[in-house]
């Protein structure tokens, strides 16, 4: 199906009808398969012949989602993980040993620092926090035990945009594995694969899902790193996508391209009426002009997303009056939703930082952070100026 369009490959890449003729793909819920005789048991045990064992290891329904969030990134190999986090921990412990260095852009998800910092540093790896949007940092902090390159872009909740072709080019120049967390854009709107990156990661709980149903996630790359490598690991170790959350995301997928269209084109009208707003002291949306690497952003996106950070006046009480002046917007830290959701992000997804962190990371008192969902943009509207009169006082 590789000659067919985003839409149409989110909508039936991956399906294989039983001989039910089902129309829609139906859920397998089964832990185990059952074998012909003991001659096939032990063929497939033996790996020698190809086929379910065990569904920690495969299943058609997560099968289906693997095999079309695939084709949309355009990789060879998928694997279904039980969360974003799981993505990301099997992909590290697949790849990297005792001894190897991390390089990693200092404005990824917290809990990506947490599993790093706490966890994998116990087995010896080392790391390196870089500045996303600098080229000279990423080729700097490369040493002869580099092994891996950790990127999200744009990123979270500043939207800072990193150069994936450039860093990219850094990478393979010394023989390190490029990893780009692809949650915010998804292949809707951006595909690191084209730009040289080798392992797409994914929260599949944000936008690929996009109705806040289920957590899962998704390592997608070549037939070795992906295929063999973290497939491996996955069936060794258990962090395994559950067929019902696989069908709740290939539900989701259908409808990927439209919502992103959407969530982009509302976040984009939001963010330069907010630019306007008295009250409000910077927007952070690669989608304005203003936005120092607005170019940038252009010409490796097709469409800038749905997360919009700005700031307010009067530092944190201007913006929890703001938070709390909101009735329509969910105060939640989730994103990627058709249910537009506020967030102050120094109070909440980065309290665990320090001040001095946060405020090098550019996390002021005073931010705020929404992730654009699919209602009226005038009722959004309506219920932002509820949150700018309150700031105001
Ligand atoms: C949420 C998120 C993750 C982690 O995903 P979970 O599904 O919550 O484990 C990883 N990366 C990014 C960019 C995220 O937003």
């Amino acid at each position: 199906m590789s000659d067919h369009h985003l839409s149409t490959l989110a909508i039936r890449a991956g399906q294989v009808r039983t001989h039910e003729g089902e129309h829609s793909e139906p859920i397998f819920t089964t832990s185990s398969y059952v074998f012909r005789n003991a001659a096939e048991a032990a063929a497939r045990f033996g790996e020698t012949a190809k086929g379910n064992i065990y569904s920690r290891f495969t299943n058609p329904t997560v099968r289906c989602f693997e095999e079309r969030l695939a084709a949309l990134e355009g990789g060879a190999a998928c694997v279904g993980t039980a969360s974003g986090m799981a993505a990301i921990l099997a992909t590290c412990m697949a790849l990297l040993k005792s001894g190897d260095h991390i390089v990693c852009s200092d404005s990824v998800f917290g809990s990506t620092i947490a599993l790093i910092n706490r966890y994998l540093v116990k087995f010896g790896v080392e790391v390196t926090y870089v500045r996303p949007d600098s080229n000279d940092a990423w080729r700097n902090a490369v040493k002869d035990n580099t092994r891996l390159f950790f990127l999200e872009t744009p990123s979270n909740p500043l939207s800072v945009i990193a150069d994936i072709r450039a860093i990219a080019d850094i990478a393979h120049a010394h023989d390190v594995v490029f990893v780009v967390d692809n949650c915010f854009c998804t292949p809707a709107l951006q595909k690191p694969f084209e730009l040289g990156a080798d392992i797409v990661i994914h929260s599949a709980t944000k936008f690929l899902d996009g109705q806040g149903r289920c957590v899962g996630g998704a390592v997608v790359g070549n037939a070795q790193l992906v295929g063999t490598d973290v497939f491996g690991f996955i069936r060794s170790a258990g962090p395994s996508m559950s067929p019902f959350n696989a069908w709740v995301f290939l539900k989701g997928l259908e409808t990927l391209e439209l919502r992103m269209r959407a969530h982009s084109a509302a976040a984009l009208e939001l963010a330069q009426w907010l630019e306007g707003q008295t009250g409000i002291t910077k927007v952070h949306y690669a989608g304005l002009e203003s936005h120092p690497q607005h170019a940038l952003a252009r010409s490796q996106q097709s469409g800038y997303g749905g997360i919009i950070a700005f700031d307010v006046e009067r530092g944190r009480e201007g913006a929890w009056a703001f938070i709390d002046a909101t009735r329509l917007m969910s105060i939640t830290a989730n994103l990627g939703d058709t249910k537009t959701t506020i967030t102050h992000p120094a109070s909440t997804t980065h309290s665990r930082i320090t001040p001095a962190e946060r405020e090098r990371a550019g996390i002021t008192e005073g931010l705020l952070r929404i992730s654009v969902g699919l209602e009226n943009i005038d009722d959004l509207k309506a219920d932002l100026t509820a949150g700018i009169k309150a700031v105001r006082g």
